[in-house]
This record gives structure tokens, C-alpha cells and sequence, in this order.
């Protein structure tokens, strides 16, 4: 349900975006430069995606799928001022960056019960505020009551440039016209499904930081922070 933004709601502010659009270092950086918490919602989908190929459950029918989900115990822990993902008490965080998590993840978060599930661990961290959240849907769902919302933007070329540059530092072999191939087809699961879909809210900014810096980027944010 919507809800009117007020001077008692915990202050937040929600970036979301398309894939590799730049959302979680933008993020991560305002969140560090005002002293709040960053919390990175894709993460929570990746999880669940890792957590469903563990199981051997990723292709099962949706009902069972959704029951073994609710076997496993998925929270957020707040390191050093940002989100890392724990699954069944175990910090996962750093084994959910793979693209095919990435595509899975995608996948299965048009899953109504994988929505339901982790909108309660998404509000539950926006509502303690100071929190920097980012994703696809936390202006429009999660926290529609936001003090400030971004739509973050760049040119596919750009985002796929930036995502293959980030793979091959970790060593992962790819090419951009690959990159570019999977960044366009996550973007249309994303805009296109009927659940919590990628859209613009009608009162989110809208940052296009195709030919900006990150520093550039926080302080565009920071200047539109209401005080
Ligand atoms: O942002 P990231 O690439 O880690 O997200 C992985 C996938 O999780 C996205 O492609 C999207 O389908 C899904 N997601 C979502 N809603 C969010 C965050 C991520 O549906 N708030």
C-alpha cells in the first residue's frame, strides 16, 4: 500500500535501476559518506537462487519450491555499514556474485512466495532507517514512504563495459558483446514481468550516470537530500 512520505518515517533513501546500471557501489558510497547502512537487495535474490541449486530444487514446481524455502533461514547482518547475506546462519555474501546466480536470481524473483518472503526481511531493515537501500523495486514496494528516491540509468554500453571490466578482475572469462547479450535479457525479465516489475516511481529522480563518476554520482544524491 502506498503511503504518503512523512517527517516520522524513518529516513531512506532507495536507488533502483537496471542491471549494472552502477547501483550498489553508488550505494555503498552514500551510504558510507552520510554514516548510514547500505543495503543491497539483490543479494537477498541471489540467495535464493544459491539456496534453491543447493537443494536441487531450482526447477522444482513452484509449491514445493516455496515450501523448501521456507526451511531455510535467510537474514541480513550489517558488517562494517553493509548488508551481507546469511543462510541458515552461514555469511554466503561473497559466493552470490556469479552471473548465473545473477540469471537465476532473475528467474526465480518472479516467483510470488521468493517476493513475499524477502519483502519482510527488506522492510525490516528499512524501517530501523538510515539505510541506503538498492534494487529493482524499493521506491515502488519496499519503501514507497523513502525520503529521497533515485532512478538510476546508464547506457547499456556503458553498464556492459563496467559489469565485463568487474569480471575480468575476478578472473572470470567473457566478452563484452556476452555481457551486453545478458544485461539486455535480465533488463526484460526485469521491466517486463507482472510482479514488482522495474519501473521509474512517479516521484523518483532519475540519475543518469552514463559519463559521471561515483563521487560525482554521491553528490548529485547528497545535494537532493532533503534536510
Ligand atoms: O541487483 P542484482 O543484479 O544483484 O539482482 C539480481 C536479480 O534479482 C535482478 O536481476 C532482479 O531480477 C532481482 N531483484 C529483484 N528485486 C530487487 C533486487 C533484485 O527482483 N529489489
Amino acid at each position: 500500500m502506498k503511503q504518503p512520505p512523512s517527517s516520522a518515517s524513518p529516513l531512506s533513501i532507495a536507488i533502483d535501476g537496471p542491471s549494472a546500471s552502477g547501483k550498489s557501489s553508488l550505494s555503498r558510497a552514500v551510504a558510507r559518506s552520510l554514516g548510514w547502512v547500505h543495503a543491497d537487495t539483490g543479494s537477498l535474490y541471489r540467495a535464493v537462487a544459491y539456496a534453491l541449486d543447493q537443494g536441487n530444487m531450482s526447477h522444482a514446481k513452484e509449491s514445493e519450491l516455496c515450501d523448501y524455502l521456507l526451511k531455510r533461514e535467510i537474514r541480513y547482518a550489517v558488517l562494517e555499514g553493509s548488508t551481507h547475506v546469511l543462510l541458515d546462519g552461514e555469511d554466503v555474501t561473497d559466493r552470490l556474485r556469479r552471473e548465473e546466480t545473477g540469471r537465476e536470481a532473475s528467474r526465480v524473483s518472479q516467483i510470488p512466495c521468493v517476493r513475499e518472503r524477502l519483502y519482510k526481511v527488506q522492510r525490516e531493515i528499512g524501517c530501523r532507517g538510515k539505510v541506503v537501500m538498492d534494487g529493482r523495486d524499493i521506491g515502488t514496494v519496499i519503501l514507497p514512504e523513502a525520503t529521497l528516491k533515485i532512478f538510476l540509468v546508464a547506457d547499456p554500453r556503458v553498464r556492459a563495459e563496467r559489469r565485463y571490466l568487474e569480471l575480468l578482475q575476478k578472473g572470470v572469462k567473457t566478452n563484452p558483446e556476452e555481457v551486453l547479450a545478458d544485461i539486455t535479457q535480465r533488463d526484460e525479465n526485469d521491466r517486463t514481468r507482472s510482479l514488482a516489475p522495474l519501473i521509474q516511481a512517479p516521484d523518483a529522480l532519475v540519475l543518469d550516470n552514463s559519463e559521471m563518476t561515483i563521487e560525482e554520482s554521491v553528490q548529485w544524491i547528497l545535494r537532493k537530500l532533503p534536510h
